[in-house]
This record gives C-alpha cells, structure tokens and sequence, in this order.
C-alpha cells in the first residue's frame, strides 16, 4: 500500500500512537499554528470556558490527530474520537453530543464527509449547544431540544474548501498545516528514534527526511522499515548506507514519491501525453478513488512542481518528465 494513508491496521495503529508528541512543547514544527493555538487553549483556561471550536486542514500525516489529542491533554478535558463516515445517520451523532460532559473535546476527522443532515445538526450544536431530538415516527414525530453543556468541536479535513461554509464559520479557529521542511522532520525522526531507543546516525537521519514527502505519518514509517533492515540485514545501527538499502527495498525514491506519486506521473505523462487530463479520468487509471489521488498524491506534487493544476485538468511540468527519464516534449502552440 501508499506510505501516505492512515494506519490501516492495529499494529500500525499501536506503532504510530507510541510516537505521538503529547503536548504542545513536544509537537515539532507548525510554528504559526502552534503559537495561534497555544494562545485560543491559554485564553480558554484563563477564563475558566471551553475554546471556540477549531478547525484542522491539511494533507493527511501531517499532525491533525495528533493535535487534537494534545488539545484536550493541555485542556485537562478527554477526549471523543469519531470521523465523518463513522457517522451514518444524524441520530448517531445526535446520540454522541447528547453524551458528552461538560468541557470533552470531541474530534471529528474527515469531517468534510459527514452526510447533509449530520452536518445540519452539528452546526447547530456548534452554535447554541442543543441537539433536537426527535421522537416517534412519522405524523406524530416531534423534536424536543435538548440542551448540551458547552464542549469544543475539533474538526480534521484534508480540504478546508470542500467544507460547506455554515459549517465552516462555526469553527472560532482555523489552523492549516503545512507540509515540513526537511529539518524539521529530522528532528521528528531524532525524537522517534530516541523512543523507539534505536541509534541513527545525522546523515541517516537527513537521508529519510528528505524522502518522507515533508510528512511526519511518513518519516516514521520510513524510520521503522529501515529499522527493520538494519535489525536483519546490518548490525541494528541506523547509518546513511542502511536507509539507503532500505529505502531501495521499499520503493521509496529519493524524492521521496511512493508507488501512487509514481503511478499518477506516469499515467499523466504516457498515458495523456503530458496532459491536461481531468482528475476523475486520471484517477480511473492509476485505479485510486478520485478524492484520494486528489488529497493524498496531489498536494505534493503540486508543492514539488511535478504536477500543475489548470482549470482543464492537471498537466506534468517539465520535472516530472524529468524524474520519469523521460525528454520533455517541446511546446507545439507557445
Ligand atoms: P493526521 O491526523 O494529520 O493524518 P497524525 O496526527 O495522525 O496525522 O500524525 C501521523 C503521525 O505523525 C503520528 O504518529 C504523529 O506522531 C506524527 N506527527 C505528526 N505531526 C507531528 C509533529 N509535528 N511532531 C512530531 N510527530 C508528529
């Protein structure tokens, strides 16, 4: 599978939660965010409230989760985990708000995938802190407000825009994360390798951050495959010539684009002549869903300029010839 998605099962789960920064000291990078947020949590708890809700954008990996769990631990408030397709039906959600206590934190991931009415619903109970509960069915259905105590709303999506804006305005603080730069994912590798209590040299270090597509979710990962091979391969020590061989054996190239990254560049490039080519159509040939070429592949090679978005439809830029060994074609109308 790609090195971008979510975990996907429980040791993966287990291996990423063991990693994750607590508190906000411990969050490496996101400078802008980080000071914003830390600010919205201090004026909360001087006042005795709970912070306006916020809202998280950004690629997946780059530390959502992560921050709506810090959220609550620097709150001192738990925290409710649920996502935009765990939740079916407006009376799910409706069942999960009318449980909280006061001043839970209660994150919703993907939340640009809740259905319609769940939508409706929650921003309601954004704004005035009641859900309506309707009981029986039919004719004789009636609504009766309930009142919620006050709690904040953390809210993660890969796409701010895809957001209806009713929903959106409920939120008191946006914050977006950034893709890192290749320091600051050394530094996420320095901390998880102390962890983890495995010794990495600084050139091995700064050989897979500058392969993990500026994604802490990836650096990890890459930093536990090449464990792996240094463990059954080498002598356990983590040096540059081990994250090389492992990162050959993984298919991790040096610019860090995985199996997916690769398959879109090759598609746009042989398959559509370079583009441009819509999303859907691109997508139906690497065989991916559309929102995941566009949310998981996209954004990172548009950052590297691989990739260009037109209004007729995504084209390779020179580059992605480039790294493909491919010659550029030359322009025919420029
Ligand atoms: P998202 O929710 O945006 O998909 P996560 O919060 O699940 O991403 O982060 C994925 C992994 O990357 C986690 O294991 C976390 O430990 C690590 N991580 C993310 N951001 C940071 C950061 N700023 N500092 C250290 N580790 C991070």
């Amino acid at each position: 599978g790609s090195v971008v998605r979510p975990a996907a099962d429980e040791p993966e789960r287990a291996a990423e939660a063991a990693l994750r920064p607590r508190r906000l000291e411990e969050f490496v990078g996101q400078r802008v965010v980080r000071d914003q947020l830390s600010l919205v949590l201090e004026a909360a708890m001087a006042r005795g409230r709970a912070p306006d809700h916020v809202l998280l954008s950004g690629p997946p990996g780059l530390g959502k989760t992560t921050l709506a769990m810090i959220i609550a631990a620097e709150l001192g408030a738990s925290l409710r985990v649920t996502s935009g397709p765990a939740i079916q039906h407006a009376g799910d959600l409706a069942a999960v708000l009318s449980s909280l206590d006061e001043g839970e934190v209660l994150f919703i991931d993907e939340i640009h995938r809740l259905a319609r009415p769940a939508e409706e619903l929650l921003y309601v109970a954004m704004e005035d802190f009641r859900v309506d509960v309707v009981v029986g069915k039919g004719a004789g259905a009636s609504a009766i407000p309930l009142s919620l105590p006050p709690f904040t709303v953390v809210g993660a999506t890969t796409r701010a825009g895809l957001l209806p804006a009713p929903l959106r305005d409920r939120f008191g603080f946006t914050g977006h994360l950034d893709f890192y730069a290749d320091d600051e994912l050394e530094r996420v590798l320095v901390r998880s390798a102390g962890l983890l209590g495995v010794p990495l040299d600084a050139e091995a270090a700064a050989e897979i951050a500058s392969r993990s597509r500026g994604t802490p979710r990836i650096a990890n990962r890459l930093l536990r495959r090449v464990r792996d091979w240094a463990q059954v391969r080498g002598d356990g020590h983590l040096s540059l010539d081990a994250a090389r061989s492992a990162l050959a054996v993984y298919e991790v190239d040096e610019r860090g684009l995985d199996r997916l990254d690769r398959a879109v560049l090759d598609a746009l490039c042989r398959r559509f002549g370079g583009g441009p080519v819509g999303l859907t159509t691109l997508a139906v040939a690497v065989g991916e869903e559309p929102e995941t070429v566009e949310t998981v592949a996209e954004p990172f090679l548009v950052r590297e300029g691989l990739v260009g978005r037109t209004p007729r439809g995504r084209v390779a830029l020179p580059p992605a010839w480039e790294h493909l060994g491919l010659a550029v074609p030359v322009a025919s109308d420029t």
